[in-house]
């Protein structure tokens, strides 16, 4: 499983405070480089629904 933020994060910080696992904030949001998307997918898909400009993609 696999997370992706595409272009348009308004650095808001949300995927980070529901999924910190996965997601870190830099200048925008990024996907941390050791991310255990499977160990987490629930939180992950929690942030990917709740992002508020929709930016976060999951995938298997
Ligand atoms: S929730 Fe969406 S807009 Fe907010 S920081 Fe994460 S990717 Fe960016």
């Amino acid at each position: 499983m696999k997370a992706i933020i595409t272009d348009g994060c308004i650095a808001c910080g949300l995927c980070e405070q529901i999924c910190p696992e996965v997601f870190e904030m830099k200048d925008l949001a990024e996907v941390k480089a050791n991310a255990d998307v499977d160990a987490h997918s629930d939180a992950a898909k929690e942030a990917a629904d709740q992002c508020p400009v929709g930016v976060i993609e999951i995938s298997s």
